[in-house]
Order: structure tokens, then C-alpha cells, then sequence
């Protein structure tokens, strides 16, 4: 019955187990195993005879409940929720690939998600790729024949560059390959990558999902098949599996994850509004504004432009520092999708593994921040923008 409600039911009923208490908050079942009647049906129970939980290593209530109300959210097949959003991405890769494939990427990515590509996957015979995303003919010319799977993150972090979904995802099955999608900075609630012809959509869940800064967490989303196939096997041996409470506490958010997407979305424009006509802002980057260079891609397959601003302070580094640190409300801080407005100077935190050409190919510039607004009330956020800036 689930699988026909909206996405926003689905969001507060979806994936259910009740105990035999019948409590109406998803109960947390803080447990590493479970006991059986009898040796006999631990024998059933571990020869997948009976269905069952095992070990939670491999599977839990609590966990199940947050994967399947992931699965619903997402139209996927099917679900695994891991520790970290870079166990996602790292699981996901190493689940599929061999030595001897190869992977392409857009360059534009998360700071560890580069390194998994650039030079995890290279130390075991897996090549790679990386090109410019917003650029389908650098993804026609550099897919092989050997490539098994293209990976992309879009809206990028941290310049925001919005890539074309469904045209990557007809480049990559062109030669079998299957479309990741980092769906971090749009979430499910404005973007759907399934839709829009991806195969697998990965997800920190530290970051808008949990949305309160608390617990880290990741979530993989496939058909049923492929996590069959490929996913599941490879977590029940390698163990990155999330622990129980942190699933408890996304599967919680997840009752609010729409209304607070729509929210932060709502105050990320009116302050991208704001920053886009301040002197001492030099450029300022939002897919949700006119002046984004991929604005019209960005509407067609997003429902509103996010929550995440990145932009260009007069003055370089020691601007953006004076800038940051005269903040009262909005917080220094790495993370984002949390309810408190983060900032965040990319270039010495984030990606500060990138080698100075790095930086300045994908647009990270000494007086780059990236701002994560939050659900304050906005009149507040711009006025503590606006009084900032004067220290500038
Ligand atoms: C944060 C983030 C990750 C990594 O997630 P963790 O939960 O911190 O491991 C991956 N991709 C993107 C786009 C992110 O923002």
C-alpha cells in the first residue's frame, strides 16, 4: 500500500515497523543481534529460510525502516543506509567496480568524493576521468568502452554547477555504463535523479536529511536488483552499516525533510536576492538566480534553486576572512543543510587538498564563501550579511 502515497506521506508513514507495543513513533531498537527460539530456526534464519533479522551489521529494524522510507521518497527499487555519506559513495563504487574498468566524473565534486575517484580507485586498477560536467561534449570524448560507471554531483559543491541529468545519464548508457548521482545539495525534494534517468543516487544524510547538525549518516538508493546484485553483499562483509540511533534520528527528519527543504530553499533566494546587489559582493553563484549560467537547466530539473549560495567577496582571502569573522549569527562552520546558516571559506578548509590550478579550474577563488542558509527568519540573516560586509 505505501508504494502509492505521495512523496510527503510517504515521508511520515513510509517503511513503518511496529512492534507488538503498537507505539506510534518508530521505535529505536538499539541492538547488535537478535535471539531465536531455537537452534533450529537460527539454522532456517541464517540459510535465509525464514525471514528475519540477523545481525546489525547486515540489517536492523530501526535501519530497514529508514532505507525503506528512503526507497519511497526516492521512487528507487530499493535501499542501504551506511555510517557517512563518503561510505555511501565509497560502497557504491566498490560494490560494482573491477580492476580494469573505468570510472568518469565531473570534476566539480566534494572534496573526498575527488579523492575516492582521483586517487582511491586508481590504486587498485581502476582508472578514471574527470572533466567538466557542464560540458556534454567532454563527457562524449572521454566515455570508454570499458567505463562502468559515471558519477556526477549537481548542484556541485562548493560553485554550484548545475550538469545535465538525463544527457549524461543517455551518454553513460551508451556504452552500459550506470549514472551515480550525488543528490547531497538538492535533495529528494527538489531534485530526482531516477527520474531524470540515473541509476544510482547516493546521499550524505548528515547534511539536509538529519538537517540539525546531530548525526552523520548515508544512504545508497537503486533498483532492487542492483543493491541485490551488487550492494548488499559487499556491506554484510565490509561493514560500513549505520548504527541504529543515527538511522532513528534521520528516519524522525525525514517527517519534516519537504517542508524544510521548501523553507531553506524559500530563504536561500531572498538572500541570494540580497547578495546578488551588494557592491562588496563580486559575483555571487545560486542556480535558483537569473544570472546563473546554467539557470534554465537548473529550473527544468529542480524545483527551486536550494539552500546553498557560494560567492566571491571583494578583497580575496583576508576579505572573506574579515567577512566571515564579523558574522553574528551565521556560523563558521564546514557542514551544511542544518537549520543554523553555515559559512564556509572553501579554499582552506573543504578543498584545500587541491593544488592552487585545481582550485581556479572549478572556480574556488581565494575570496569564494559558501553559505548554507539556514531556517532563521531571513530579515535577520540579510542584516547580519549587510553589517559584515561593512567590514569588508
Ligand atoms: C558532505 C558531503 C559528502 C560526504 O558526506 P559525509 O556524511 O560527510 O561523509 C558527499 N558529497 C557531498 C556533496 C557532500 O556535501
Amino acid at each position: 500500500m505505501t508504494e502509492t502515497f505521495r512523496p510527503r506521506t510517504a515521508a511520515v508513514h513510509g517503511g513503518t515497523l511496529r512492534s507488538q507495543y503498537g507505539e506510534t513513533s518508530e521505535a529505536l531498537f538499539l541492538t547488535s543481534g537478535y535471539v531465536y527460539e531455537t537452534a533450529e530456526a537460527a539454522e532456517r534464519r541464517f540459510k535465509n529460510e525464514d525471514p528475519g533479522f540477523i545481525y546489525s551489521r547486515f540489517a536492523n529494524p530501526t535501519i530497514r525502516m529508514f532505507e525503506d522510507r528512503m526507497t519511497l521518497l526516492e521512487g528507487a527499487g530499493d535501499a542501504r543506509a551506511t555510517a557517512t555519506g563518503m561510505a555511501a559513495v565509497t560502497s557504491a563504487m566498490l560494490c560494482y567496480l573491477r580492476a580494469g574498468d573505468h570510472v568518469l566524473s565531473s570534476r566539480a565534486l566534494f572534496g573526498s568524493c575527488r579523492f575516492i575517484v582521483e586517487e582511491l580507485l586508481p590504486r587498485y586498477g581502476i582508472t578514471s576521468t574527470l572533466v567538466d560536467g557542464r560540458d556534454l561534449d567532454q563527457w562524449k570524448a572521454a566515455i570508454r568502452p570499458n567505463t562502468k560507471i559515471v558519477f556526477l554531483e549537481s548542484p556541485s559543491n562548493p560553485t554550484l554547477e548545475v550538469i545535465d541529468i538525463a544527457a549524461v545519464a543517455e551518454i553513460a548508457h551508451s556504452v552500459g555504463a550506470l549514472l551515480m548521482v550525488d543528490n547531497v545539495f538538492a535533495t529528494p525534494v527538489l531534485q530526482r535523479p531516477l527520474e531524470l534517468g540515473a541509476d544510482i543516487v547516493v546521499y550524505s544524510t548528515t547534511k539536509h536529511i538529519d538537517g540539525q547538525g546531530r548525526c552523520l549518516g548515508g544512504v545508497v538508493l537503486s533498483s532492487k536488483e542492483w543493491i541485490a546484485d551488487n550492494l548488499h553483499n559487499f556491506m554484510r562483509q565490509t561493514g560500513p552499516s549505520i548504527s541504529p540511533f543515527n538511522a532513528w534520528v534521520m528516519l524522525k527528519s525525514l517527517e519534516t525533510l519537504d517542508l524544510r527543504v521548501r523553507e531553506h530553499a524559500r530563504n536561500g533566494e531572498a538572500v541570494a536576492h540580497f547578495l546578488e546587489g551588494h557592491a562588496k559582493v563580486a559575483r555571487v553563484l545560486y542556480p535558483g538566480l537569473k544570472s546563473h549560467p546554467q539557470h534554465a537547466l537548473a529550473m527544468k530539473q529542480m524545483e527551486m534553486g536550494g539552500n546553498v549560495i557560494a560567492f566571491d567577496i571583494a578583497g580575496g582571502r583576508a576579505g572573506a576572512f574579515r567577512f566571515a569573522n564579523a558574522l553574528k549569527i551565521i556560523k563558521i562552520s564546514n557542514n551544511l543543510g542544518d537549520a543554523k546558516s553555515l559559512i564556509t571559506h572553501p579554499a582552506t578548509t573543504t578543498h584545500q587538498r587541491l593544488t592552487p590550478e585545481q582550485r581556479e579550474i572549478v572556480g574556488i577563488t581565494e575570496g569564494l564563501v559558501r553559505l548554507s542558509v539556514g531556517l532563521e527568519d531571513p530579515r535577520d540573516l540579510i542584516e547580519d550579511l549587510d553589517a559584515a560586509l561593512r567590514h569588508v
